[in-house]
């Protein structure tokens, strides 16, 4: 026990000190050590697993939905770069640049990528000249850096990792939809995979992606209020295509530029699943992402029978779930504690007297329940239960969303709120920029987005008294 204490005691109390206790699950649970550069991170082997779950989640459904796999390169020629005036603008102030190769001055600098639109872009002008080259529906799985001042490991760090999808189409129409499909698969993927709830909707211009017309975004908020973009998807129109000079043949023997998206969702998302389902012992891991979904405890284990019991269990359940014993020295009570704090969702304890009634205890990790369950009925219990840890970590989610969530019709309230709570805002807004960094300025907040499902708040934006166009909702954000 006094192991057990040490553990948890180890960690910051979320409510003491939210950003020192993320800080102590991520090194804890053993997700991320610090890289001898400053601002990068590496992932260790658990945190690697999470992130290998993920992937496999979004590859199936990206290939489901027609898209392929490519490489680019790492390196971004200036010139190249320098092709789309918004892109560049947005993204010159956090690039990492090569000059020299080897002993030898490059003659023309290279960027490393921080995004890879020009590369894709460029390759599409030479792969793209009919009609019937389209679409074309790609995507990559790479690491892209950019140098940020304040870093934090998972939520911003100068390299991450990620995938980015790059379309390119016949039609507008073709391009808009694709831009909604892969939000939905976004949407999809935090909500039934890793039990967050997330508003879907459209970020404002002063917000949207460096050379976007519109970026859609999935936002969720975390534990402490606050808000975090988990993925977004973007509708080029055709800026990028004439900018790169990509054009096909139509149907109509005419020239055509055609219409380009992006997309990505990033190892940010692991940074989302702490901050939405830890607590004070650790993180809380959702069950279809968790390396471990079953941790097996022999209790006695020097005891005969005990860990033959367990290895026969072990191989049972990995028929249908993801399962791992500890059969190491380490008391019960450190074993308990230590897998606690890697969010497993459910630990299986087993001892002389359990075997002895043809029994184990499944424990839960979101709540603490146990039940004692008959040692044939595994097979359905632990898929029931896994199902239950899932769902009690989104309502619980969800529930913390819904009591953060503030409604104004005047600015005077929405400082009020700014000042005195801490969550999600939501507003009606007039559509001017102006007034966005008024917010920023006077509240402290920005805006996250103009969401899917308006709300009618009132008739005014409640800023500057001009009649409202959207409503909108306004947070300190991650
Ligand atoms: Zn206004």
């Amino acid at each position: 026990m006094a192991d057990q204490k040490k553990m948890v005691e180890s960690i910051t109390s979320m409510d003491v000190d939210f950003a020192q206790w993320y800080t102590d699950v991520v090194k804890k649970a053993e997700l991320v050590d610090y890289a001898p550069v400053r601002g990068c991170m590496i992932v260790r082997p658990y945190g690697c697993a999470i992130w290998e779950n993920i992937q496999k989640i979004l590859d199936e459904k990206f290939k489901a939905t027609g898209h392929e796999n490519v490489m680019m390169p790492l390196f971004i020629p200036e010139s190249l770069l320098q092709k789309e005036k918004d892109h560049v603008e947005g993204f010159a102030p956090e690039v990492a640049w090569v000059t020299t190769g080897g002993a030898e001055q490059l003659s023309e600098r290279l960027c490393v990528r921080p995004t890879s639109e020009t590369l894709f872009c460029d390759h599409f002008a030479h792969v793209v000249h009919s009609y019937r080259d389209l679409p074309k529906l790609y995507n990559q799985w790479c690491s892209v850096v950019r140098w940020e001042k304040t870093t934090r490991p998972f939520l911003r760090t100068m390299e991450f990792w990620w995938q980015e999808g790059h379309t390119v189409h016949e039609t507008a129409e073709e391009a808009q939809a694709e831009t909604r499909q892969q939000l939905e698969v976004y949407a999809e993927v935090c909500e039934k995979y890793l039990a967050i709830p997330v508003i879907r909707g459209r970020k404002t211009d002063k917000e949207k992606f460096a050379g976007a017309e519109e970026t859609y975004t999935v936002e969720a908020m975390m534990h402490d209020g606050k808000a975090l973009q988990s993925a977004t998807s973007h509708y080029f129109g055709d800026g990028f295509a004439k900018a790169f000079d990509i054009t096909f043949q139509g149907r109509d023997n005419q020239l055509h530029h055609p219409y380009e998206t992006s997309w990505g969702m990033s190892t940010r998302i692991i940074g989302a699943i702490i901050m939405t389902h830890g607590d004070d012992n650790g993180l809380v891991l959702p069950p279809a992402v968790a390396p471990i979904q079953v941790i097996i405890i022999p209790v006695a284990q020097h005891k005969p029978g005990v860990l033959e019991k367990a290895e026969e269990l072990r191989q049972k359940l990995s028929a249908f779930c993801r399962v791992k014993t500890d059969v190491s020295d380490n008391s019960p009570g450190w074993k308990y504690a230590e897998y606690e704090m890697k969010g497993v969702p459910l630990r299986l304890e087993i001892g002389p007297r359990d075997i002895e009634a043809g029994q184990c205890v499944l424990a839960r990790r979101d709540n603490r329940e146990k039940t004692i369950v008959k040692l044939d009925e595994l097979e359905t219990k632990i898929p029931e239960l896994l199902q239950a840890v899932h769902d009690g970590l989104y309502e619980r989610a969800l529930k913390n969303r819904q009591n953060r969530t503030f409604t104004a019709t005047t600015f005077e309230e929405m400082k009020r709120l700014a000042s005195e709570e801490s969550g999600f805002i939501e507003t009606m807004w007039c559509g001017d920029l102006e007034c966005e960094m008024k917010v920023k300025e006077e509240a402290g907040l920005t805006s996250r987005c103009m969401p899917d499902e308006q709300k009618h708040i009132g008739d005014v934006c409640p800023i500057c008294g001009k009649p409202a166009k959207h409503s909108i909702i306004w947070g300190k954000a991650y």
